[in-house]
């Protein structure tokens, strides 16, 4: 919808598919939109696990309540939610349907846009909350990357994405 001209998540988990050999592939994405994209390429594959966390309702609109399927996981969060409203949904929703769905690989697509100063979002995560995020995601499979998805507050995004690399080598 005019953010990206390609989905490199979606390509890393069909590049791990075809050319690396993994088979079950887990995508978290905690960019504070709903990964409408993702999820339409890997709504009919029971090979990718794709697990959203956004704002909602919020732009673009889809990933509501009622939006899941065997291997779509979509956690809308209220306006307002900050690191203790995420860390309670990636450890109670996540954390059991990533693990019950036992991927070689995950990926993460890692947007800083629900961190609290963030002009595009109403979301309250801080620093410490994306560092922690990162350092549970790192917990629920046995190899994890990820890739740098929103974040449109160019003051802290590099801080943010500081603590991230922190929590994901912790
Ligand atoms: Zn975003």
């Amino acid at each position: 919808m005019g953010f990206c001209f390609f989905n490199n998540v979606a390509i890393a988990a069909r590049f791990a598919q075809a050319e690396l050999g993994l088979g079950r592939v887990a995508i978290l994405d905690w960019d504070v939109h709903h990964g409408n994209g993702t999820q339409a390429m890997f709504w009919d594959d029971p090979t990718v696990l794709f697990v959203s966390l956004h704002q909602w309702p919020f732009y673009p609109g889809s990933g509501g309540p009622a939006e899941q399927n065997e291997t779509t996981l979509n956690i809308p969060m209220s306006a307002g939610s900050g690191d203790g409203e995420y860390l309670h949904a990636f450890e109670h929703t996540v954390a059991p349907a990533i693990a019950r769905f036992d991927p070689e690989l995950l990926l993460v697509s890692a947007g800083f846009d629900a961190h609290v100063d963030d002009p595009l979002s109403e979301m309250n995560v801080t620093a410490d909350g994306f560092r922690e995020l990162a350092r549970q995601a790192k917990g629920v499979a046995p190899r994890v990357a990820a890739v740098l998805e929103g974040g449109y507050n160019l003051e802290t995004l590099p801080d943010l994405v500081a603590a991230a690399l922190d929590g994901f080598v912790a």
